[in-house]
Parts: structure tokens; C-alpha cells; sequence
């Protein structure tokens, strides 16, 4: 296969709500720009949705999945082959929807290939559960035969955000589609293009009207008006904590709907001493620079034991220095801008905290370029644990080195936070690697490796990193409700 080519200007085809499989307006009438973040200029304008339009791609969702629908009378293999026939068009449109990607994300175009091929595999893996979701016959006390079904838990909200926006779609409608549910999602504002592209892949593939309903806007008004509404059964968010604790009040709030969050995180990489450094600080640097740091699961507290520290810094200095910063769309480049300016301006503040409060900065620290949201890959020794880059989530390619003694320290000084998303251990000593990915207070812990995230295995948060799990077997709960069926078994033939 030839390398995949980028297209520096493709063209924008939908800019509006998809609701219904139709393309319609707001019915405010307003758009919203979405920008360009190598530039900051406007890419186009897209329509705005709104409470207004939230409710009427609900009542979209609600009558796909009423019951006698063909959604719902559909044979689950053949939910399978429209799922498997949407991951075709995906492959199909790959270059084209990678360049969109890079385009309103600023993400180098390979990294968006992958991220498509990633959606792709995932489409396919929850393709083949449709008709595999079973449930258990049980032996019950009594004179009866109880069997459990595993039904769609319904209409589903989803609200995803801006660092892997094909992706997040995937994880989101991929289950729900295989469960059998409806959907109505809200893309992050700075990156509504590559999920209204895959709503027109969802209509040529031929799902029926109103299983998928694509609504883009603000998370205020659009997501909200998800989170509170009354015929909503249940909300995926993915996005910050912050957002994530309104998420839970709306659902509260009104009809209790079920709730799963994927947020944020601030997951310890442990580096021993017993590792090999130049290996152990090439993990450490794509723990925390893949994705220029915009990623939830980012190993941003980089833990390396006192008797390989400094060379350990020194190599990770290198790293960032010769990391390819610059047009996303030239193959070569590992590094593009970061989303938006609130980002931009945020990660800055945050490097200035770690100067303010004494990290020693090795290389960055600054703007890339003069102009659009780049920044330096930032390195900071003699990071401490009070410091606000050990403690808050930067969501930046800002390492934050930080030295410790023994393994027991290590360990409660990496579960000392309030996430708990992932962890990593890199030793050569199988005892210690075992201690510690059973203690590590975390969703996914990885050994010598790290960020590996596949289809196949759940994926979620401990403590305040958010509420169940997605992909793998696990994320198939999040979009089923188990109904007990009891029948009395006669005991004579009467
Ligand atoms: P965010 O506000 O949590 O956004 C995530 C999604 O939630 C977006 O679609 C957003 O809409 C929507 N949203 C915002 N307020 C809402 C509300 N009141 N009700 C319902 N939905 C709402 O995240 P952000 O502002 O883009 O980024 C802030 C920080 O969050 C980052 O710096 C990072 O620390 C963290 N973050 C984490 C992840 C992750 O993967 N866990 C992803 C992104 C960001 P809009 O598009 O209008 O914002
Ligand atoms: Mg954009």
C-alpha cells in the first residue's frame, strides 16, 4: 500500500445538524467558526445547536428506538453489517477524513491516520458483539426458570471532546450502535468536522433515520440541554472533571439517567533504577509529549528513582529537543499546535507556575514559532510533589521530572492525587512491577510500555478520573439495562 497523502485544503461538505439523516439548520439560525489552530483563522462556520434542536434530535432518537421500529426490529447480525459496512466507508474516506482531522485539531496528519485506523478497529471489534450480548439462565430457588436479557439501555447523550475527535466518536457511538440504543451527540465546539462527516457515512451506510443525530454546539447550552433532558436515558461524557461533576448534577437533577464519564488525569510513570534509561526516558517522553500532551491518560508525573535521575533528565532533555515541532501536515513532524488558545494560554500559565514555584526548566518553556497555539516540548527537573505542575492537569507537553527514593515512597506519592486514570511502571524486576500494578490506584496500569489503549480492553477511571468503563466486553454495560425474566413451572400436567 502506498503512504497515505495528505490534503492540505479538503473541503468541508457538512456544516450543519444531523438529525433524522437529514441536514438542517439551527433553528436559532446561528453558526459558530470553527478555526484553524496552526493559524487561528476560520476554517467555516457551522450551525449552531441548541436546547431547541437538542430536543427535536431526542425526539428523533426516541421514535428510532421505539419499539416495532426497524431499529429495534432489526436482526442483531444485521445491526453487525451496518456497523462493519460504516467501518468500510471509514477506510474508504481514510486520507480525506485524516486531513479534515489535522486541519481543525492541528494534530500531525500520521497521527490523525492512525487515529482513524484506531476508529475503524474499534467499529469492527463492537461490529462483532451485536449478537454475542447474552444473558445467563439462573438456578433460582423454587419452581421457576429465570433467564436474564440484556436490552439497550435507550436513547443515549454523548458529549466528547477536542484531543481525538474521530476517536471519542468511535468509543461512544461504537458500543451504543452494537447494544442497540439511539444517539444523540454533541462534538467538542473546537472540532465538530470529522463527526459530521461520519454522519453523512452513517446515513450511505444505510442505518435508519434518527439512530444517530449529530447536534454541534456549545457545551453551556447544547450539552446541557443533553445532561438535563427528561428523555435521555443515559449520557457518555468524556471531557474535564469539572464538566464531569455538572454532568452527574443535570442527571440528578432530572430523570436520574445513567451517567459514565471518562475525565481527567495526572498518571504517575515510575521509572526504577534497575531500568534502562535511554529506553525508560524514550517511554517517559511519549508518555507525556503523544498528542502534544492533550491526552487523558498522559504520564505527566514522570517518578524516576535518585540513582539514574540526572541522566535520566539529561536524556529527556535531548528527547524534546530534537522533537519535530511544526506544519502538521508534513509527514515529518511529530508536534502540531495546541487546540485553541484557552489551551495555549493555559499550558503557558502553568509552565510560568513551575518556574514561580522552582522546577528547573531544562528546554522549552515558551511559544514555538509566531503565530497559531504552538508550544516548546517543555522539560522541568526537581519538580516536587506540591507544585501545581505535579498536581493539576496541564493537557500540554509539559514533562514534570520528580525524583524518589524506594518503591513503597513511590507508590503513596503517586496515589497521592485525586485521579486515577493510569499509571506505568518501567523495571526489570518482575516483583516490583507486580507490587506495584496491583497496588497503583488506577484504570490501566502499564509495564514497560505505556498508553497502550486497544478496542479490546476496558478503559476508565479510578476516584475522580470518572464512572465506568469503555471498550473491551466492560463497555457493553454502559449501554444495556439486565431484565430478570420468572416463569412459574408448572409441577403437575394438568
Ligand atoms: P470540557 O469543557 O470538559 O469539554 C468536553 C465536552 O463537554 C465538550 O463537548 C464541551 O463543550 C462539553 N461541555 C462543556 N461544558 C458543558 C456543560 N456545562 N454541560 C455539558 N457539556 C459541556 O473540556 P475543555 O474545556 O475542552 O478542556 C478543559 C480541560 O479538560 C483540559 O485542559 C483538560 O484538562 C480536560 N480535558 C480532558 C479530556 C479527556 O479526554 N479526559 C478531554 C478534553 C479536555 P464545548 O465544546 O462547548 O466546550
Ligand atoms: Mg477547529
Amino acid at each position: 500500500m502506498s503512504d497515505p497523502t495528505p490534503n492540505r485544503n479538503p473541503e468541508i461538505k457538512y456544516k450543519q445538524l444531523f438529525i433524522n439523516n437529514e441536514w438542517v439548520d439551527a433553528q436559532s439560525g446561528r453558526t459558530f467558526p470553527t478555526l484553524n489552530p496552526c493559524t487561528g483563522e476560520v476554517i467555516c462556520e457551522i450551525q449552531e445547536a441548541d436546547k431547541a434542536d437538542v430536543d427535536v434530535a431526542v425526539a428523533a432518537a426516541r421514535s428510532a428506538f421505539k419499539i416495532g421500529s426497524a431499529w429495534r426490529t432489526m436482526d442483531a447480525s444485521k445491526r453487525a453489517a451496518l456497523i462493519t459496512k460504516f467501518a468500510d466507508l471509514l477506510e474508504r474516506d481514510k486520507e480525506y477524513i485524516a486531513s479534515l482531522e489535522t486541519l481543525d485539531n492541528g494534530k500531525p496528519f500520521l497521527d490523525s491516520v492512525d487515529d482513524i485506523g484506531a476508529t475503524i478497529d474499534c467499529f469492527r471489534y463492537f461490529a462483532g458483539w451485536c449478537d454475542k450480548i447474552t444473558g445467563q439462565t439462573i438456578p433460582v430457588d423454587g419452581s421457576y426458570f429465570t433467564f436474564t436479557r440484556r436490552e439497550p439501555v435507550g436513547v443515549c447523550g454523548q458529549i466528547i471532546p477536542w484531543n481525538y475527535p474521530l476517536a471519542m466518536v468511535s468509543w461512544k457511538w461504537a458500543p451504543a450502535l452494537a447494544c442497540g440504543c439511539t444517539i444523540v451527540l454533541k462534538p467538542a465546539e473546537q472540532t465538530p468536522i470529522t463527526a459530521l462527516y461520519a454522519g453523512a457515512l452513517i446515513k450511505e451506510a444505510g442505518f435508519p433515520p434518527g439512530v444517530v443525530n449529530i447536534v454541534p454546539g456549545f457545551g453551556p447550552t447544547a450539552g446541557a440541554a443533553i445532561a438535563e433532558h427528561m428523555d435521555v436515558d443515559k449520557v457518555a461524557f468524556t471531557g474535564s472533571t469539572e464538566v464531569g461533576h455538572l454532568i452527574m448534577q443535570a442527571a440528578g437533577r432530572s430523570n436520574l439517567k445513567r451517567v459514565s464519564l471518562e475525565l481527567g488525569g495526572k498518571s504517575p510513570l515510575i521509572i526504577l533504577a534497575d531500568a534502562d534509561v535511554e529506553d525508560a526516558a524514550m517511554w517517559a517522553h511519549a508518555a507525556i509529549m503523544t498528542n502534544h500532551g492533550q491526552n487523558c491518560c498522559a504520564g505527566s508525573r514522570t517518578f524516576v528513582q535518585e540513582g539514574i535521575y540526572d541522566k535520566f533528565v539529561e536524556v529527556s532533555k535531548t528527547l524534546a529537543e530534537n522533537r519535530m515541532v511544526g506544519d502538521p501536515y508534513d509527514v515529518m513532524t511529530q508536534q502540531g499546535p495546541q487546540v485553541d488558545e484557552a489551551q495555549f494560554k493555559k499550558i503557558l500559565d502553568m509552565i510560568k507556575s513551575g518556574k514561580d514555584e522552582g522546577a528547573k526548566l531544562q528546554y522549552g518553556g515558551e511559544r514555538w514559532g509566531d503565530k497559531g497555539y504552538f508550544i516548546k516540548p517543555t522539560v522541568f527537573s526537581d519538580v516536587t510533589d506540591n507544585m501545581r505542575i505535579a498536581r493539576e492537569e496541564i493537557f500540554g507537553p509539559v514533562q514534570s521530572i520528580i525524583k524518589f527514593r524506594d518503591v513503597e515512597e513511590v507508590l503513596e506519592r503517586a496515589n497521592a492525587t485525586k485521579y486515577g486514570l493510569a499509571a506505568g511502571v518501567i523495571t526489570n524486576d518482575i516483583n516490583k512491577a507486580l507490587m506495584l500494578s496491583q497496588k497503583l490506584q488506577a484504570g490501566s496500569v502499564w509495564v514497560n510500555c505505556y498508553d497502550i489503549v486497544t478496542s479490546q480492553t476496558p478503559f476508565g477511571g479510578y476516584k475522580m478520573s470518572g464512572q465506568g468503563r469503555e471498550l473491551g466486553e466492560e463497555a457493553l454495560k454502559q449501554y444495556t439495562e439486565t431484565k430478570t425474566v420468572t416463569i412459574k413451572i408448572p409441577q403437575k400436567n394438568s
